[in-house]
């Protein structure tokens, strides 16, 4: 039987549309490349409720969060692995008014259930330079994004589901009812291929982005931090006794490849925070699937209607990518209409 769904492209989107697909009871044939350089293997999979230097909370978090808990959960379960840490963050704030700010919006209504109304350094205290005070984020989390999107490959892998090979766009043929592209016959062909995308003939009418991020990864002998920090950049607790520490942001490179100014830049910035001393064990880069206006990609093409896209998760995949997943999944196979904010239909000319 050939696959109802063929996907490009197999990261955190690709992973995510491929699980809600399954679970509405259609088959997927994946073909990917497992880039080390793709986002989803350097992210640190932050789930942040409360962003930015106003503390807003982040769009559609209240939904956005429970929705994305429930899926990791799930996945652990169909992969047998953990994914979903739950970590509250340590937030620096660097001056009286960005105290009183913080003070201000942990009143207002909705944000509660967000920010704890005392801060608690906890193993921090005496290791890092103090900052003038703190705020701390619960209902926060760390999504192992990189153990997902391997475990599911195998997944895949292990029910001939799954092929590694790069993509090549001349070679798919549009038919009726759906797509031929070499060994492979489907109803409709789901690309989601992250930053990639730029080079999809079908899609790139689009507005896509990219922002490069590059991260370290130390050891900081004798930390033992639980909680995240923001501090200058972000200190995260990985389950192997080591720390993500990132990331910086630059706009519209091609290439994704890690450099000694990003190195120097994070290592800097980390001996600013830390009083004790640590020792880089990596060095990662990766391009994040930004786009304009900041709101997902979802859709149909406008002309090939057995053509579909997954994309834009920019910053946030973590959190926005279970519910979108889920939504594009509902609106492919029970034909639910998209959500205005989400559908490309937005960029089709009136
Ligand atoms: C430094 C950094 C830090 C981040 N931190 C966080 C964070 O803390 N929290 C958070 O929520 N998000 C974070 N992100 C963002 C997050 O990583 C992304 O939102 C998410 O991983 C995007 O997933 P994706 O599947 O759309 O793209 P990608 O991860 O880029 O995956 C696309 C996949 O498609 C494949 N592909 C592309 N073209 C082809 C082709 N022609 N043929 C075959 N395969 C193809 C690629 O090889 C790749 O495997 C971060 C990103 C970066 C770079």
């Amino acid at each position: 039987m050939p696959p109802h769904y063929l996907l490009i492209g197999q990261g955190l989107a690709g992973t995510l549309l491929a699980h809600f697909l399954e679970k509405a009871g259609k088959s997927v044939f994946v073909i990917g490349r497992q880039d080390e350089g793709a986002a989803s293997r350097v992210a640190a999979g932050l789930i942040n409720p409360i962003t930015g230097r106003r503390f807003v909370k982040s769009w559609r978090v209240d939904s956005l969060i429970p929705f994305a808990r429930n899926t990791y959960r799930e996945l652990e379960q169909k992969l047998g692995i953990s994914l979903y840490y739950e970590r509250n963050i340590l937030r620096a704030l660097a001056g009286p008014g960005e105290e009183n700010a913080w003070l201000a919006r942990s009143g207002e209504p909705g944000y509660q259930h967000y920010i704890l109304d005392r801060a608690e350094p906890g193993a921090y205290a005496g290791k890092i330079k103090q900052a003038y005070s703190y705020g701390e984020v619960r209902h926060s989390a760390r999504v192992d994004v990189g153990l997902l999107v391997e475990a599911y490959r195998q997944y895949l892998e292990q029910k001939g589901a799954y092929r590694e090979e790069t993509f090549d766009y001349t070679q798919l043929e549009m038919v009726k009812g759906g797509v031929v592209y070499p060994g492979i016959k489907a109803e409709t062909a789901v690309f989601c291929e992250g930053p990639w995308a730029r080079e999809n003939p079908f899609f790139n009418y689009l507005p896509f982005q990219g922002d490069k991020g590059e991260v370290l990864i130390v050891r900081i002998p004798g930390a033992g931090f639980e909680k995240i920090l923001k501090q200058e950049v972000f200190i995260v607790p990985l389950e192997n006794g080591l720390y993500w520490v990132g990331s910086n942001y630059v706009k519209g490179p091609e290439d994704g490849r890690p450099t000694e100014a990003g190195a120097s830049y994070l290592r800097s910035h980390l001996e600013q925070v830390l009083k004790i001393p640590f020792e880089v064990v990596a060095h990662r880069a990766a391009i994040r699937p930004t786009v304009r206006g900041r709101r997902p990609f979802l859709g149909r093409h406008p002309e090939f209607p057995q053509l579909a896209l997954f994309n834009g998760l920019g910053a946030k995949g973590a959190s926005l990518g279970p519910y979108w997943a889920s939504h594009l999944a509902d609106h492919l196979v029970k034909n639910v209409t998209l959500d205005g904010e989400v559908d490309i239909q937005r960029f089709v000319k009136k």
